[in-house]
C-alpha cells in the first residue's frame, strides 16, 4: 500500500468513526428525540460519515485502486472489511528500489524517503 495514502486513511477514518460510534449512543438515548436532539445527531453522525468515507477513499487510493471505491465506507465497518479485502494493485507497481540503499519505493515517490537519494 501506498503509505502516505494510508496515514492519510487513519487521520481521517478514525475520528470518523469514533464520530459515527458517538452519534449512535447520543441517539440511543432517545426513543422520541425533540427536532434540536435530532439535529444534534445529524451534527455529530454526518461530519462522522463524510470523515468515515473520505478516510475509505484514501484507503482506495493506497492500493493504487479508484477513490469511488471509497463509497464502501457508507456501509461502515463492513465497507471498510470489503474494501481491505479487495486486492492491493500498489504491491504490483512499487516493485522499484532505491539504487542507493535498496529500500522499496512507492511509485509516487521522486526521492527515497531512508537516504533521500532521487530517483532516476
Ligand atoms: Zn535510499
Amino acid at each position: 500500500m501506498i503509505r502516505r495514502y494510508v496515514r492519510r486513511s487513519i487521520a481521517w477514518s478514525v475520528p470518523g468513526i469514533t464520530l459515527s460510534v458517538g452519534s449512535m449512543v447520543y441517539a440511543l438515548q432517545y426513543q422520541k428525540p425533540t427536532p434540536t436532539e435530532f439535529a444534534t445527531f445529524l451534527a455529530i453522525a454526518v461530519p462522522g460519515m463524510a470523515m468515515f468515507v473520505l478516510g475509505m477513499m484514501d484507503l482506495a487510493r493506497a492500493k493504487r485502486r479508484h477513490p469511488a471505491w471509497g463509497l464502501l465506507g457508507i456501509g461502515g465497518l463492513l465497507g471498510a472489511v470489503g474494501l481491505l479485502l479487495i486486492p492491493d494493485q500498489s504491491v504490483i507497481a512499487a516493485s522499484v528500489c532505491c539504487t542507493k540503499c535498496g529500500r522499496d519505493l512507492d511509485i509516487e515517490d521522486t526521492a527515497c524517503p531512508t537516504c533521500g537519494a532521487t530517483r532516476d
